[in-house]
């Protein structure tokens, strides 16, 4: 491990556009479970109820599943703070190094450990957005509708309109900004780290895999506790253990290297 750290802290340091994208797993060391290792969110929550069909069959439903989530402590982001790996990726943002971050996350940890550059490919599950005129409201204050008994589906104060969680469902498209900017990124970079991502979910796992394809393509490297599904396809240097331990070793190989210079 402490040769592939060495190697990675080289390609990051001598880098001019380096970028992340980040999944669920960078999280499950704040305490939020991941989907899909064991013991994982799909081994407890049928998928389905992701859904935006779903959703709009029974937007009450769904927000009751929200909160009975939230209570049993299974998916509570509030109450999560960011961990080693989400301040070591911020410190690389500060130093330079890092450009921009693209996560799949919905948590807000990236932000809250000091991340300026950071792309919600998925969105955020701390907002609540109208699906009418997209006036957002905080999360809490629509479970505090719901929990005083004001309506088991609130609306849009502005409109009327449905409220919904601002993250995507499955069925729904990717926010456009966030795709494009994504894109940009993909394009200029030269250094991809993937963290935490079993890269089975599509357009992110597109990330990747066009990296891979453009001229001169970028180095990929990945920190995961399972290998990626695309691995073998994308993936140059394979640290496989713990984002934490892993990306904070990572960063005191690139701070001493650059008090070295
Ligand atoms: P996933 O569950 O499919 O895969 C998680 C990956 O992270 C696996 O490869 C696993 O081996 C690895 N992993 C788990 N803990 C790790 C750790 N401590 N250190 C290093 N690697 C670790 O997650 P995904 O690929 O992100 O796809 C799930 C989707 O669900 C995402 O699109 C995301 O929007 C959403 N999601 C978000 C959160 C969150 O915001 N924290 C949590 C669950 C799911």
């Amino acid at each position: 491990m402490e040769a592939l750290i060495a190697k990675t802290a080289e390609v990051l340091a001598t880098s001019k556009n380096a970028i992340a994208l980040t999944g669920a797993g960078i999280s499950t060391e704040s305490g939020i479970p991941d989907f899909r290792s064991p013991g994982g969110l799909w081994t407890r929550v049928d998928p389905g109820e992701f859904s935006i069909d779903r959703f709009l069959q029974n937007p009450s439903r769904f927000w009751r599943m929200h909160l009975d989530l939230k209570s049993s402590g299974d998916f509570d982001l509030a109450s999560a703070d960011p961990n080693p790996a989400h301040y070591a990726l911020a410190r690389m943002e500060q130093m330079g190094i890092l450009k921009c971050i693209i996560t799949q996350n919905v948590d807000n940890l990236h932000q809250r450990a000091g991340s300026v550059e950071v792309v919600e490919f998925h969105g955020n599950l701390l907002r609540a957005a109208c699906m009418k005129c997209r006036s957002l409201e905080p999360i809490e204050d629509v479970e505090a509708r719901i929990e005083s008994g004001e309506s088991e589906a609130p609306r849009c104060r502005n409109c009327g309109g449905l409220l919904k969680p601002d993250a995507v469902f499955f069925g729904e498209a990717i926010p456009s900004r966030a795709l494009m900017i994504s894109q940009v990124q993909s394009q200029k970079c030269d250094v991809l780290i993937v963290v935490g991502t079993s890269l089975q979910v599509y357009p992110a796992a597109q990330i990747p895999l066009s990296v891979k394809l453009k001229h001169p393509p970028a180095v990929v490297v990945e920190v995961n506790r399972e290998p990626s599904s695309l691995h073998e396809q994308v993936t140059d240097i394979l640290m496989i253990g713990s984002a934490g331990d892993i990306l904070s070793r990572l960063l005191e190989a690139l701070e001493t290297r650059v008090n070295l210079h």
